[in-house]
Formats: C-alpha cells, structure tokens, sequence
C-alpha cells in the first residue's frame, strides 16, 4: 500500500537533468518481482518520465523520499484479448441454459445500442476496472465500427476514437486491435464459390467495411488519430468465419507494413474447425497461415481446438497463444491445449476477452488449473512462467515490447499486491510468487502506476473513485 502518496510524490519529484518535463519519481517495494523464480525483498525503483531508470535490489528500508508499496509489486499485467462491451453482458446471460451461440445473440442486442458516447463511458469504465484488477494495458479487439445498418459515422473513426479517449481517461495503455469483420459466417459453398460466406445480418452489419481494402482505409485513418504516448493500433482478423479468403492478405500486409500486431480468434468452436475444413479443407489455423496472418506478431485467441499440426505452426512462426479461460469456461468452449503450445515454444498471453470475470490472477492461475483437470496432474507451469505470460509476454503481444517488465528501460507500469488479506495472509518468502499466482485475487491490488503516474492508489481509482456506481450506470445506459 502506498504511505501518503500525495505528499511523498510532490517532495520525490524532481526535474531530471535531460529535460523539464521528465519527473523522476522514487518508488520502494517491499517485495517485487524482477523476472526470476522467486521475488526480491528491498527493490528501489526509479522512475524518470514513463520509464524505469534505475533499479536496485537489497534495499533494505525506504530512502527518505520514495513512495513506499507494502507487498509485492510485479509488472502491470496485461489483457491481451477484450471486448469492452461485453462487461454490460456479466450477470445477465447466467441464469439461462444455452450455447455459445445463443449467448452471442445477447451479446449482438447490447452491440446494437451501442453509440460513441455511450460506449465511450461503458469503455471508460470497464478499463477502469481492469486497472483497478491490476492490468495496465489492454488490446481491445474492436469491430463495432458504423452505425446501425452499417452506415459510417461523419467521422469513420468514431467508434475507435471513443475507445482510445476512454483507455486514456481509464489510466490503462491500450492496443487497439481494429478488427476486419466481413462476413456473417460460413455458407453452403465451397472455397472460390460466392456462398461459401455469408453475408453480414443486421445485427452484425455495423461491425462489416465491405471489403479488406476499405477496412485498411479506415484502420489507418484510426490508427493517425489515435496513436499516442498510451495508444497503439494493430490488426485482427475476427476469425476465418468473418473474413474470407481473399481478403486475408490485404489485412495480414497492412499489419506488417505498419509492424503492428495482428490477432484472430482461432479454434475457438468445434463448429469453425468442421466448417473450415469443410470450405478449405484445412484447419483454421493452416489457413490463416497459407495467408499471412501467422507472424511472430500475430495471437491466436482461443487456440481452444488445435491439432498437432496446427501447435507446431504456431511455434514455427513465433505467434502466440492468448488464452481467456474464464471465458471459455463460462461459455463451454473446451480446453486449450495449454502445456502442448507450451512444450512447443509458444508464448502463452492471458485475455479476459468477455469480461464474465475480470482478474488477471483467476485469468493466470486458471492455466495451470484447466491442465490439472485435464491431465489429473498438478504443476505444469512454474509460477514465474504463468506470470510472464501474464505480462511480458501479453506486452509483446499487443506490441509493446518495452513493457511487462520490472526493467531498466522499460515503460514504468507495475502494480502492488497486498500480502495481508484474507486471501494471501499466512504467506513464506519462498513461495510469494505462488501465493501471488495461486491464492490472491484482483481485490488484493493497492496500488497501480501506469507510465509512472499512480493510476490506484490504496484500493481505489484515483480518477473514477466510486467505480461501482459508475459501472452500473454506464451498463444502464448501454440498456443491458
Ligand atoms: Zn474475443
């Protein structure tokens, strides 16, 4: 927990000798973690402008000056795969029986309301929580582009604006994955036939710009008029059911000229593999590779029903895996093959995807645990593994290599866990990253600095305090 935050910060801030407008701000954690297998006891860390500057470890008690964090402080993590407005859904689609895809159908309702100011709060808020949970970046995987009946905005970027405005209002750093969505699904045809997709329904005609090319006109109008200090802008393909074959290619070169990420929801149903090899007569995975889209910069999402072919073609092309398994479970999508991709030298990336929980601790930890239901084996993955995947690598993921790490250089985004709650009380040294990845939870966060600048200090969003009653209007208004 940070002592004082207010005054410590004023009497810590400095101009730094390169320039007036670098703060260097002093932070001293009680515990951190710094990469290893287990954590450190005593680590200063400096900050000047949004990055770390110094490092030091063995520092026994806070100089005078720096702002003290009791418990321990890791990286920011990091959601690799969302979809804000589906947290208005949370609460709403339980208390039914049903599939993927009739949930889907509630999800389109809540999509159909959506407006830029409208969506701009339910954003603002639920990246809110997310920081409050202890992530400081996010890659919203963004496809409600138009107006209902899929008529552009006056401005064509609206909708990706509202997102960025919200992210940077919320305190979180954020990728926004512009996503092409073309088609309504799979048709009856076969690949080359003009039935193979179908075209967009109502419900999803505001996420369709017609064609890839027109897609790749506005994500790059969106991508001048987002992109900042906090914001970045990828690519996604939403999946090999909304984007036909010929169309891949435009996507998969406007991410490379542009050197950004570029993510698909992959395997996510058994019903999108049939249908892909039914069409292509290969996986989703071979085809988005015999297209493009698999580079060291793309995520599979889901990664749920892979073969072993399709495990090593994610490895041969460095991709990573984003894993949302407190999404998965609630929808009865199955299991990924987690340890699998893993063996293989896949980077595993964690995503809260439709917010039915968010807390990255549930999100890291249920890697582990789906594999021990699986296999009926414990310990697959070390802790300082899970975590990596939970920061580092989600980081790298959305295109922020620089960050996720408690580094020299690094962007300065890192969170503090309390160890005296109900949850993690009763913890050893040598086992804090396990008490960390296995017992703690989003509500144990105390503090959390994004780019050096507190964002939540002592439990409680410094820019949205009462975070509940705004979420529930922000749902309300979205009519959920
Ligand atoms: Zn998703």
């Amino acid at each position: 927990m940070s002592d004082k935050i207010a005054s410590t910060r004023t009497a810590a801030d400095q101009a730094a000798p390169d320039g007036p407008h670098e703060r260097v701000s002093t932070w001293w954690a009680e515990h951190a973690w710094l990469g290893d297998d287990s954590a450190e006891t005593g680590v200063l860390i400096e900050v000047t402008g949004d990055r770390i500057s110094r490092i030091e470890r063995d520092v026994v008690e806070a100089p005078a000056g720096a702002t003290v964090l009791r418990g321990i402080t890791v990286p920011g993590f990091v959601n690799a795969h969302s979809h804000a407005f589906h947290r208005a859904l949370r609460g709403h689609t339980q208390a039914e029986r049903g599939s993927f895809w009739t949930w889907r159908e509630r999800m389109y309702a809540v999509a159909a309301r959506l407006q830029p100011d409208n969506y701009y709060r339910l954003a603002r808020a639920t990246f809110a929580e997310m920081v409050l949970a202890g992530m400081t970046c996010v890659g919203e995987f963004h496809y409600v582009h138009h107006d209902v009946g899929g008529v552009p905005y006056p401005e064509p970027s609206a909708m990706g604006e509202a997102i960025a405005r919200a992210a940077r209002d919320a305190g979180i750093r954020l990728t926004l994955l512009d996503t092409c969505y073309l088609a309504g699904g799979f048709g009856p045809g076969f690949a080359g036939d003009s039935d193979a997709h179908v075209p967009l329904s109502e419900a999803q005609s505001r996420f369709g710009d017609g064609t890839a090319a027109r897609w790749a006109e506005r994500a790059t109008r969106t991508r001048d008029r987002v992109t900042g200090d906090t914001v970045r802008v990828g690519a996604a393909v939403h999946s090999v059911r909304a984007v036909p074959a010929d169309q891949l290619a435009t996507v998969a070169e406007w991410a490379h000229r542009h050197e950004t990420p570029i993510h698909a929801h992959v395997s996510e149903q058994v019903a999108e593999n049939d249908d892909c090899l039914r069409v292509y007569g290969v996986t989703p995975t071979e085809h988005l590779a015999a297209h493009g889209v698999l580079d060291s910069l793309a995520s599979a999402v889901h990664a749920t029903h892979l073969t072993d072919d399709d495990i090593a073609a994610i490895s041969a092309r460095d991709a990573f895996a984003c894993f949302c398994v407190t999404t998965e479970r609630d929808l009865a999508d199955g299991l990924g093959p987690a340890a699998d991709l893993v063996e293989h030298g896949v980077r595993l990336t964690i995503g809260s995807d439709s917010h039915a929980v968010i807390d990255p601790f549930e999100e890291t930890r249920g890697i582990e645990m789906t594999e021990r239901v699986a296999s009926h084996k414990r310990g697959h993955f070390r802790a300082s593994e899970l975590l990596e995947a939970a920061t580092v690598h989600g980081a790298a993921s959305l295109g922020w290599p620089e960050a996720g790490m408690l580094d020299v250089g690094a962007l300065a985004d890192f969170v503090t866990i309390r160890l005296d709650s109900v949850r993690t009380a009763g913890w050893a040294p040598q086992s804090l990253l396990e008490t960390v990845v296995f017992a703690a939870g989003a509500g144990d966060v105390t503090d959390v600095v994004v780019g050096g600048t507190p964002v939540v200090a002592d439990g409680v969003h410094l820019a949205i305090p009462n975070l509940g009653a705004e979420l529930t209007a922000a749902i309300a208004a979205v009519g959920a």
